[in-house]
């Protein structure tokens, strides 16, 4: 993938969590992790497998497709949540149902070690240690990160319910 970072950059490694259950979820993922190679001042740095998951909230759609891609970053978090939420809107979501369909969703799910609270953007993001379709992902290219009061990626998947995720196949090199 193509790098857009400058020598001199101090990068924070981030994670950054895709969904898709819309035109072709896998697709979309893909795309999104290329979209994420795109990002001003920004590397990727790993991305996860791509997961088939069940819907949780809004049930009556269609299943999506989850992956967790390591960033390292310039951008501030709230640039990084601006960038995110620009190639959302770029690849057509629309927002509607809480939790309900959508072509790509991105999420930041941690930023370092630091903590972020405004009102447009809460880092570590709040639902993460119980999400498995983020845990499953995030455990398999972070094992050990920490996730604040919680604990390690790798312990919180293993001890999630992880009925209705199956591994699609492995990350592109
Ligand atoms: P949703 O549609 O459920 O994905 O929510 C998207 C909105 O959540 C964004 O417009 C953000 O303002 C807000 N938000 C709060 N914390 C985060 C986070 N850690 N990552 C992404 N979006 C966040």
């Amino acid at each position: 993938m193509r790098s857009r970072v400058e020598s001199d950059l101090t990068l924070v490694p981030a994670y950054v969590a895709l969904g898709s259950n819309l035109r072709d979820p896998a697709a979309q993922v893909r795309a999104g992790f290329e979209a994420l190679a795109m990002l001003p001042d920004s590397r990727v740095a790993a991305v996860s497998s791509l997961y088939l998951t069940a819907p949780v909230g809004h049930l009556d759609q269609p299943d999506f497709v989850n992956a967790v891609a390591l960033i390292e970053t310039a951008l501030a978090p709230r640039a990084l949540l601006e960038e995110l939420l620009a190639i959302e809107r770029q690849f057509g979501r629309v927002r509607g149902v809480p939790n309900g369909p959508r072509t790509l969703d991105l999420d930041i799910l941690l930023y370092g070690d630091e903590s972020h609270e405004d009102e447009a953007l809460t880092i570590p993001h709040p639902r993460m240690h119980e999400r498995a379709f983020v845990l499953a992902p995030l455990a398999e290219i972070a094992p050990d990160v920490m996730i604040p009061g919680r604990g390690s990626a790798g312990a919180l998947a293993a001890s999630v319910e992880a009925g209705g995720i199956t591994k699609l196949d492995a990350p592109e090199q």
